[in-house]
């Protein structure tokens, strides 16, 4: 059945996707965006689509809109980009919440929050487990963006508590993919990026640290799952449960390109998580969803679409 989504941030990396599969299922789509790090050229083949609008708006003002689903992912993901005014991150996650909870509560639409696998911090549990705490340095570099996320969680839940607000909450791990700013500073982007151009190939720390890369087309499978399913408000770890050290992820883009770029090691920033792997057992059983593109076929995608990013500018 034909419905009218509103997405937050849906001219960024994770939000132009969405749209894309909500539009080829024959839904209307409101994307509402302040451009901080989206971009036109994610959502330029949509405009002029009947389906498809654009409303260039701040999450943290309230809005009107009458949708039946709301998904809200207006918020900077790259460190880089999230510690650059760390006040309007937490206002961001915050007030970009009660704006979409206030309005899901007033037109009784579902609405969806893109939580984060930094809710757990630099984890003591491993593979992590929706019923883990975490362990977030509420006052370090990070926090802008990890506590502000585990409020809007908050949020979410008190909402769903008090008001019958119909909510779901996923729980993302590093996801990559095409339309990722190639400036935008997150690991996978700054690697191949780096190798296309032949520049050093920046590692921070010793590059043993581990993150877990899930890929775009795939999270997006699983976040329509959740948004439509009926009886399982969340939270739910989304991400590929495959554990690769850094340093393999900067051999491995090397390898992939063909690339001549030498490794190099920066200083690792304050509060970077040792170790990250989601244990996605719950979004099996509920959801039954699981990845299905392997590290290396999403990275030669990424690969491709980045070259011919930097070939046309
Ligand atoms: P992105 O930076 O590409 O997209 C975020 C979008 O939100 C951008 O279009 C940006 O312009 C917009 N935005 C930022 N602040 C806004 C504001 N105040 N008002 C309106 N729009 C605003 O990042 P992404 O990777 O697409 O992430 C989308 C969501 O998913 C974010 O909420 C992020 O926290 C979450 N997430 C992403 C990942 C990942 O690996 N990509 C991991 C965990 C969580
Ligand atoms: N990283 C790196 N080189 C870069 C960018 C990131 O070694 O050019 C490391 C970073 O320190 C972290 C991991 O890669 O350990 C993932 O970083 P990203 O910013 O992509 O996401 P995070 O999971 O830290 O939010």
């Amino acid at each position: 059945m034909n419905k009218r989504i509103l997405v937050t941030g849906g001219a960024g990396f994770l939000g132009s996707h969405l749209i894309d599969r909500l539009i080829e299922q024959g839904h209307d789509v409101i994307c509402l965006d302040n451009f901080f790090t989206g971009a036109k050229e994610n959502i330029r083949h949509l405009l002029g689509n009947p389906n498809f609008e654009l409303m260039r708006w701040d999450v943290t003002d309230p809005f009107k809109v009458e949708v039946d689903q709301i998904y809200n992912l207006a918020c900077p993901a790259s460190p880089v980009h999230y510690q650059f005014n760390a006040i309007k991150t937490v206002k961001t996650s915050v007030m970009g919440a009660i704006n979409c909870l206030g309005l899901a509560k007033r037109v009784q639409a579902r609405v969806f929050q893109a939580s984060t696998s930094e809710v757990y911090g630099d984890p003591e549990v491993h593979p992590q487990v929706e019923s883990y705490r975490g362990s977030v340095n509420p006052i370090g570099i990070r926090a802008c963006y990890d506590e502000g996320k585990r409020v809007s969680e908050t949020l979410f839940f008190d909402y769903h508590r008090q008001n019958g607000v119909d909510i779901r909450v996923v729980r993302i791990f590093n996801t990559y993919g095409p339309r990722m700013h190639p400036g935008d500073g997150r690991v996978v982007s700054n690697f191949i990026v780096q190798a296309l151009r032949g520049d050093n190939i920046t590692v921070y720390g010793d590059g043993s640290q581990t993150r877990s890369f899930c890929y775009v087309d795939d999270l997006v499978e699983g976040f329509l799952r959740m948004m439509n399913c009926e009886d399982f408000v969340g939270p739910v770890n989304l991400g590929n449960p495959g554990e690769f050290t850094i340093l393999q992820l900067a051999e491995a883009v090397i390898r992939l390109t063909g690339s001549k770029s030498k490794i190099i090691n920066e200083p690792l920033p304050q509060d970077d998580p040792l170790q990250r792997k989601p244990d996605i057992s719950l979004a099996r059983e509920k959801l039954s969803w699981e990845p299905k593109v392997p590290l290396e076929e999403g990275l030669k995608k990424s690969i491709h679409y980045f070259d011919k990013l930097l070939k046309e500018s």
